[in-house]
């Protein structure tokens, strides 16, 4: 039977997203990180993109059918942008690896729900299409922005008269901050509340509030992986470059705001743990004096810092930009 339901209707596409992100736990299949309706593309687990003698072979080393519909919900997942862009995953890759067998299991396990879904879509008319579209809207539009500030709340009051479960959402947001680099921040559903308050009640952009104590944790790795660097070799470089993080990921794992006690000034910590990498160039010379060298250097860095701040009426959210580590910043550093 040919699948109703397909990647190759252009038109639906927006709802198999949708569909697929639902069913599969709302997470990326490829890490398994919770995320966004907006933040997942659908990924064709057997790759569209091989050609005939590949895709051949491919179908063959899964043990599927010749006639296997690649575009078929049963070999598509939903998958983040940092899963599909930046060749952790890729467009054409294939193997006969296990992994890819167990998503092609689990796709074939959800196919019914997903199917289901569209249907059900189908049938539901007016609210079902606007509150889809709704979960579509582009969010970094400032317009789009004031809407949602402007129009949610009856449409949250809706939901929440029909179940007030329907508002006890998993959040999981990405803050994209630019201290010097781009910095991106894992906020867990499990703060939502506190979240909430923050930026909802308190009126704090927590991208904006961010940005320099997280300037502040940069300088202090970038200063002491020059130290590393300057210190590794018994030559004294020349010169070492400023070091610049090539990855670079910060997670919230605990947040303090006080609810009850709404002074004029209220304590906020926040506790981040970091992982990244670092990488610089320096230059020496060579042993017998005779020419120069040119190094790289590399820095893992990881930690946990404590972020203090307080709020007030009349000035915001102020977030110290002296980040007190809450254990020793490790970093490793080594010359190539
Ligand atoms: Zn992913």
């Amino acid at each position: 039977m040919p699948a109703d339901v397909s990647y190759s209707r252009a038109t639906e596409r927006r709802l198999l997203r949708f569909a697929l992100w639902q069913a599969w736990g709302m997470k990326c299949y490829w890490c398994d990180v919770p995320k966004t309706y907006l933040d997942v593309e659908i990924d064709h687990i057997v790759p569209k993109g091989l050609d005939q003698t590949q895709l051949q072979q491919a179908l063959k080393d899964y043990g599927l059918p010749a006639d296997f519909d690649l575009h078929d919900p049963a070999n598509l997942a939903p998958i983040c942008d940092p899963c599909n862009g930046r060749g952790r995953k890729g467009p054409n890759t294939y193997s006969g690896a296990a992994v890819v067998l167990d998503h092609l299991r689990k796709a074939g396990e959800l196919r019914g729900k997903v199917v289901r879904t569209v249907l059900d879509f189908r049938k539901g008319g007016d609210v079902a299409k606007a509150l889809l579209e709704l979960a579509s809207a582009d969010t970094l539009v400032a317009a789009v922005r004031d809407h949602f500030r402007a129009y949610f709340p009856a449409v949250a009051s809706t939901a929440a008269s029909i179940d007030p479960a329907l508002l006890d959402l998993p959040i999981y947001r990405e803050l994209n901050i630019d201290c010097g680099y781009p910095v991106r921040i894992d906020l867990e559903s499990r703060f939502a509340h506190e979240l909430w308050f923050l930026e909802g009640f308190l009126d704090c952009d927590l991208e904006t509030a961010l940005v320099e104590p997280l300037g502040g944790l940069m300088r202090q790795l970038t200063m002491e992986m020059e130290h590393g660097l300057q210190g590794h070799s018994e030559f004294e470089p020349i010169d070492v470059g400023p070091p610049v993080p090539y990855v670079f990921d910060v997670r919230l794992i605990e947040i303090h705001v006080p609810r009850e006690a709404l002074g004029s000034e209220i304590e906020i910590e926040l506790v981040l743990r970091f992982d990244g990498g670092l990488t610089s160039s320096a230059t020496r010379y060579a042993d017998d004096g005779s020419e120069r060298l040119e190094l790289q250097g590399e820095a893992e860095v990881s930690g946990t810092v404590l972020v203090q701040g307080t709020w007030s009426a009349d000035n915001g959210l102020s977030l110290s930009d002296d980040v007190i580590p809450e254990q020793d910043i490790k970093i490793d550093t080594w010359l190539e």
